[in-house]
């Protein structure tokens, strides 16, 4: 397994919607578990496949590697994810992203969705999911789509915000894992 760098928001790769997965061989297997890795290294709890670089959809979800451990969820890779359904009610959670350095965001989103997926073995799952649960499929699923957390921000939101994205496209936020930038280098801290 590898830890592999997470790309910047601001890199073209992230706001590409990826393509399905057609069958699953050794270099899929492979990718699914240096993203668990490299999301654990990162202390995040989901991570999708185009964050590390492979605009393939697929996304992997722990939710118990959250800081506030109450949940009961096994971890779960989803090949081809489709929310069919959304909530009419909505709820608003903090959202942060990987690829997205030390930016924190209350977002309002649909509180249930249905998901479709297929697992490792092509076994296709429908499954609803309330909670921590289904904003982190929402949040992965908007990056297989090339959506970043911060374009579901209201305007006023937005627009507060613009200097600290700003100092993330420059590359001047450094996480304390490996990430590219938007020109896909890797970020350094500067001497
Ligand atoms: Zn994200």
């Amino acid at each position: 397994m590898a830890v592999l760098p997470i790309y910047s928001c601001f890199h073209p790769l992230l706001k590409k919607p990826t393509t399905e997965v057609k069958e699953i061989n050794d270099e899929i297997k492979k990718l699914v578990d240096d993203m668990f890795e490299s999301m654990y290294k990162a202390d995040g709890i989901g991570l999708a496949a185009n964050q590390v670089g492979i605009s393939k959809s697929l996304i992997v979800i722990d939710i118990n590697a959250s800081k506030d451990k109450k949940h009961d969820e096994p971890p779960v890779t989803m090949i081809n994810p489709v929310i069919e359904e959304f909530s009419e009610e909505e709820v608003e959670y903090q959202e942060g992203c990987l690829s997205v350095p030390k930016f924190y965001e209350d977002i309002e989103r649909p509180k249930l969705i249905q998901i479709k997926y297929y697992d490792l073995d092509m076994n296709e799952h429908v499954r609803e999911a309330d909670d921590l649960l289904s904003r982190v499929m929402q949040h992965e699923v908007d990056h297989l789509r090339g959506i970043i957390f911060t374009e579901r921000m209201s305007p006023i939101k937005r627009s507060l915000a613009k200097s600290k994205l700003k100092k993330i496209q420059k590359g001047l936020v450094i996480p304390n894992y490996p990430m590219i930038g938007k020109d896909g280098n890797l970020l350094k801290l500067k001497e």
